[in-house]
This record gives structure tokens, sequence and C-alpha cells, in this order.
């Protein structure tokens, strides 16, 4: 059989670039290993993880519902119930994409792909059954897994990734979360909310690298509140797991501090993901990759080897899904001929934790260091009428704007509903627009939302409502 395209991969990348692809007139065939379409984001990752997140918080808010005039008894949790939602969430997305490749007329291929050469790819089957596919062009989309712990063996019981963490059969006594990054505290609040004790422990003096510091403080006092503690610059050295309960060794990362062993029940080990390029022949087949060892590629997401394209998670950039999908479609309409663009500076990132925390574009450092002069407008939930109704003062957004122009730079929320909000900044962002156009813009009252305009008031001149 012969394609125009056949794409290794069927995570959001990869299934968005092979549809958009289709749409466009080309003939697609994708090659996935799993035994399921979606990748990771869909089978064990941000779809999943989703599911726990917000079945966990339900849980967790019938205890606050008496200041609501709300009486109910204490919530009993059924974890197996919990589980088998998350489950059926995972089921019927992933069948979603089956039945997206079928309405496209795109072949899934279940089986392991390997790039032999320019326009050639060995499929393996589940039974060892081999098939070389000829295509135009080859796009890699094999994603990322979790990087290991030097020193630290994971069995996905009791010491587990992500992928175990939405497993667990029962609630830890005490679980240490090992990365205060995303996974690490969307997955350590889950448990939390469900009864366990969480302690995380992070490398760096503090939590959610890259984020805006004021938020990520502020948001750390807030998780603080709800219980979990931190242990900030330190690292875990070995954890030893013969024993019933697991010791986890860990010392300060400046010199100085002495050494502890903590116990645990579970050990989550969420300290990144690196780019999965195993198996793929990619040496054989001449692709470079970069000194992370991710496929290198220019701007249209070609690689050096004509012919062989890569997006998502295994390139540069942001480890998200969405970024995965909109690279998925640029590259479909680049291959069909058509001006396919990302704009980078317009991705937003959220924290699904509760409150959540959403940001698209420059955090204050960066606009600091790169000496640019710029205006801070804030408006906290606690003066939205909404908020106070709904008992969800929480928070604030932060809108940063370009000091001679007005132009929104960044805009960073922590608060509920923060990851549906920022949307409305990060459309501003991608039309380029100031902070009086936003601060202009009428917002139906009384919602949430109405901080966002506030917070672009403040940024372009004052805020009504403080
Ligand atoms: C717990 C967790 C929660 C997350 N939550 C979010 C979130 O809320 N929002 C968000 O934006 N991102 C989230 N992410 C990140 C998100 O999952 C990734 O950014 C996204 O899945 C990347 O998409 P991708 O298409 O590049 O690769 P992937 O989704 O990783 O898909 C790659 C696919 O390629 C397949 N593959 C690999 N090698 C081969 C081969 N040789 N042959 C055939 N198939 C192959 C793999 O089996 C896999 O299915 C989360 C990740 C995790 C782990």
């Amino acid at each position: 059989m012969s394609y125009d395209l056949i794409v290794i991969g069927s995570g959001p990348g990869g299934y968005v670039c092979a549809v958009k692809a289709a749409q466009l007139g080309l003939k697609v065939a994708v090659v996935e290993k799993r035994a399921t379409y979606g990748g990771t984001c869909l089978n064990i990752g941000c779809i999943p993880s989703k599911a726990l997140l917000h079945a966990s918080e339900r849980f967790d808010e019938v205890g606050h519902l008496g200041a609501l005039g709300v009486k109910v008894g204490p919530a009993e949790l059924d974890l197996p119930a919990m589980l088998a939602h998350k489950d059926a969430t995972v089921k019927s997305n992933v069948d979603g994409v089956a039945y997206l490749f079928k309405k496209n007329k795109i072949d899934g291929i279940i089986g392991t792909g390997r790039i032999l050469a320019t326009g050639k790819v060995e499929v393996t089957k589940a039974d060892g059954a081999t098939e070389v596919l000829e295509t135009k062009a080859i796009v890699i989309a094999t994603g990322s897994d979790s990087a290991p712990l030097p020193g630290v063996t994971i069995d996905e019981t009791r010491v587990v990734t992500s992928t175990g963490a939405l497993e667990l059969s029962s609630v830890p006594k005490k679980l240490i979360v090992v990365g205060a990054g995303v996974i690490g505290l969307e997955l350590g609040s889950v448990w939390r909310r469900l009864g366990a004790e969480v302690t995380v422990v992070e490398f760096l003096d503090r939590i959610l690298p890259g984020m805006d510091g004021e938020v990520v403080k502020q948001f750390q006092r807030m998780l603080q509140k709800q219980g979990i503690a931190f242990r900030l610059g330190t690292k875990v050295t070995s954890v030893d797991a013969s024993g019933e309960s697991l010791k986890v060794s860990v010392e300060p990362v400046k010199e100085g501090g002495s050494a502890e062993v903590l116990d645990a029940d579970v050990v989550l080990v969420a300290i990144g993901r690196r780019p999965y390029t195993e198996g793929l022949g990619l040496a054989e087949a001449g692709v470079a990759l970069d000194e992370r060892r991710r496929v290198k590629v220019d701007a249209h997401y070609q690689t050096n080897v004509p012919g062989i394209y890569a997006i998502g998670d295994v390139i540069a950039g942001p480890m998200l899904a969405h970024k995965a999908e909109d690279e998925g479609v640029a590259l479909a309409e680049i291959l069909a001929g058509q001006a396919g663009h990302v704009n980078y500076g317009a991705i937003p990132a959220v924290v699904y934790t509760n409150p959540e925390i959403a940001s698209v574009g420059a955090t204050e450092e960066e606009l600091k260091a790169a000496g640019i002069d710029y205006k801070i407008g804030k408006f906290p939930f606690s003066a939205n009428g909404r908020a106070r109704a709904m008992l969800q003062t929480e928070g604030f957004v932060k809108i940063l704007s370009d000091a001679k122009t007005d132009r929104v730079l960044g805009g960073h929320i922590v608060g509920t509903g923060a990851g549906e909000m920022i949307h409305e900044i990060v459309v501003l962002m991608e039309f380029a627009g100031s902070a009086e156009d936003l601060g202009r813009t009428t917002h139906a009252h009384p919602t949430m939302s109405e901080s966002v305009k506030e917070a672009a008031l403040a940024a372009w001149t004052k805020p009504i409502h403080m």
C-alpha cells in the first residue's frame, strides 16, 4: 500500500495531523504501537488525570458545602467506581479517535513503526509479522515518556510514574511526590483530597518552574492550606523498597544540611518527561537529534532528512497536548501546499489543581530579563461578586502589558476556572490586542471573567471595582 503520509504515533499530535491531512485530500495511515489510539494524553495523561481530578474535587467539596447551607453527611469514597469513571472516560475518548479515523478514511494500523528510509516505514504487528508501507512523507509523532530518577526502580505499584499513580488500588497513607511540576502537583492533589498525607520533594527552591513567580508563591500557600507539605531545595537520592514501608532518602541540594530518611507507602516519580524515539530507526535513517535527544526540525517541522517530519513532545517546545495538536494541523497544511503556522507566543498552559493556574505569554521574570518596560494590572477574586457568591474568592488575575504600546504580553490567573478564563487573553494575544481592547470589551455580569477585564483595566488605567 502506498500513502501520501504515514504518521507514527496517534497522540494529539499524530491523530490531529492525520485528520487534518485527510480533510485536505491526502491519503493517510497512522501507525500506533499501543492497543488503542490517542497516545499518552488520552490513555494515560490529560484525560484520565482530569477524570480523577474532577471526581476527587467533588469528593472534597462535600465537606465544604455546609457554608452554602447544604447539609450532607461525610463523603464516602468508592475508589473502584471512581477508577471505573476514569476508565470509561478514557474509553469514550480513544473510541472517538478510532471513529475519526474511519470517518476521514484514515488507515489506522496497530503495530510498531520503524523508519527504513525516506518513504519507507516497516510495521511490526503484535504477532511479530512485519509489513513495509510506502509513503511520500513520514511524520514522527512518538511523544514522550517519564524521565527516570537515577537509583530509583519503578514498579508502577509502590514506586510509580504518573501511569501507576492513575491506577492505585487504595489510597496510600503517605505519598511522596518527587518533583513539583504540573503532573506531580495534579496527581498529588488527587490523592491528598482522597485522604493521603502528601509530601512533595523538589530539587529547585520553587515549585512549577517557568510559571510566574508571584502566582506560584500564592498558589503554594493554597496547596499548603490543603495539607500538601513541601520540601524544596531537596533531592531524593534513593528509594529502598525492601521493607513494608518505602524508605526514601533525601538530602538538601545545598551542601551542609543533613540527609534524612522519609517513610512512604507510595512514591510518585514526576521529575519530567523525555522525548520517545526508541526503536524508530532514526540513527539508521540519519535523522538528527538535539542535545536533549529531541528530534531536530526546521520551521516547517522537517528533519534534516527530506520527507521525514516531526511534531509534538518529541520535538522542542512545551510538552503540551494542544501544542502537539496545533503543530499537527500546521504540518498537514504545509504538506498539502498551504501555509501552516503555530504562534508559540500564545500557547496557554494550565495546572488543573483546585484552584487552577493558567498562563499565557511572558512572565514578569521573563520581561525583566528581556529588559522590556511593562505595566502590571491585577485584580483579586475577593473583589468579584460571582466569586463571593460561590465562595471561590482565592486567587487573582494578573495582566502584563507593554508600558509604551499597551499591547498585552502575558496573562496569569490563579483561581477557580482559571483554565477556561485564560482563553480570552490567548485570543487577545493572538490578535496582538491591548489592555485597553480587553478592558473595553463588555463582559457578562456576574462572572469570574469580569476579573480578567478588571485586571486589563488595571494595566491600562484603573479598575472600577477596586
Ligand atoms: C499524567 C499526565 C497528564 C497530562 N496532562 C496534560 C494536560 O492536562 N494538558 C496537556 O496539554 N498535556 C498534558 N500532558 C502532556 C500530554 O499528554 C502530551 O503533551 C501529549 O500527549 C503529546 O502528544 P504527542 O502526540 O506528541 O505524543 P503522545 O501523546 O505521547 O503519543 C505518542 C504515541 O506514539 C506511540 N508510539 C511511540 N513510538 C511508536 C512507534 N515506534 N510505532 C508506533 N507508535 C509509537 C505511543 O504509543 C503513543 O501512543 C499530560 C501528560 C501526562 C503524563
